[in-house]
């Protein structure tokens, strides 16, 4: 089953032959199913002898990385003869260098926050304000001790945040990644788009949650879009990570700064437009992330979504939906 679905995701990709980054789904739900909340590992496909990752979100880790691992997405780590982990234990503790989290909700760091106990040092990437957040309301010694440099009481000094920024490169710790970010309306509060860049000028982008412009009353997509443009034009965009939360049944009033088809179809046009026009998104991948769960019998939202969108596709991408443990190429 995985063989397969890696296999589909290599042909239909093919377009964009050049495959540019590695990732992993630990999590691909938008909530409520604890043990597969949002959370992706990413690595340069080009960096092969020391396999490190940096996560995008952290809404589920050390569940994500059992089903990815019970799925083979791991066979090329060795893991040391004389290492007292297990392959889990090896890959959270040596393989991944930092969590780059795009905002401070739950949903996007509740893995982080639970596996830090017996994590090892790393860095917490993200825009000021959700550093902040990270720092006020949770590693503060009330909802979790802190594990951070900065912030109430006793700093233990395992995590290290660094401020993202959408002006500056910064060089992700022990990977071939460089990020930038990028600031999403969410509701009322501000969530990030992360642009990854490799050392082969291929870029990607993954936003966190995010409401359509239009709702929002917010330029931030367009923006967005804007930044992305040169890179689509210049052929080094790999693959875009986006949100589809909810079918176009829920009303806008209710969607709480996120996505429907509708109105990812309605930005994926705006982004045409700035690319050059009709053809110019033609088998850009788009990895739809952040479907939640459904309680209710017989209705799944992820095929409703995946037809709506199907539907839309006058752009000519590629809508790929990521399941937990499974490895795709952008
Ligand atoms: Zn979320
Ligand atoms: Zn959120």
């Amino acid at each position: 089953m995985f063989k397969k679905s890696l296999l589909v995701l290599l042909c239909s990709f093919s377009a964009y032959a050049q495959a540019g980054f590695d990732v992993i789904t630990l999590g691909s739900k938008g909530g409520i199913q604890d043990g597969n909340l949002t959370a992706f590992l990413i690595k340069d496909t080009h960096d092969t002898h020391d396999t490190n990752y940096v996560t995008l979100d952290a809404g589920t880790v050390v569940n994500g990385l059992i089903v990815a691992d019970e799925k083979q997405a791991f066979k090329d780590i060795k893991l040391p003869k004389d290492s007292p982990y297990t392959k889990v234990g090896y890959v959270l503790r040596e393989k991944i260098k930092g969590y780059l989290i795009s905002h401070a909700h739950l949903d996007h760091l509740a893995g982080m926050i639970i596996t830090s106990p017996d994590d090892s040092r790393k860095y917490i990437y993200g825009l000021p304000s959700v550093n902040g957040t990270i720092t006020e309301t949770y590693f503060n010694w009330q909802a979790w001790p802190n594990f951070g440099n900065r912030g109430q009481g006793y700093q233990l000094g395992k995590y290290q945040y660094r401020d993202l920024s959408a002006q500056k490169w910064l060089p992700i710790k022990d990977t071939y990644l460089h990020a930038k970010a990028l600031p999403l309306s969410h509701a009322g509060i501000e969530s990030s788009a992360f642009l990854i860049k490799n050392n082969h000028k291929q870029v990607m982008v993954y936003l966190g949650d995010t409401g359509a412009d239009s709702v929002e009353q917010s330029d931030h997509l367009n923006s967005l879009w804007s930044t992305l443009a040169p890179y689509i034009k210049n052929k080094q965009l790999k693959g875009i990570m986006i949100e589809t939360s909810f079918t176009n049944k829920v009303p806008e009033r209710s969607l709480y700064g996120h996505l429907t088809p509708k109105l990812l179809l309605e930005e994926l046009a705006v982004l045409e437009y700035k690319a050059g026009g009709k053809g110019s998104l033609t088998g850009l991948p788009i990895v739809i992330t952040h479907i939640k769960y459904s309680l209710l019998k017989n209705i799944d939202p992820q095929s409703i979504i995946k037809q709506q969108l199907n539907a839309g596709n006058t752009f000519g991408v590629t809508f790929h939906f990521p399941v937990q443990g499974e490895r795709f190429i952008l």
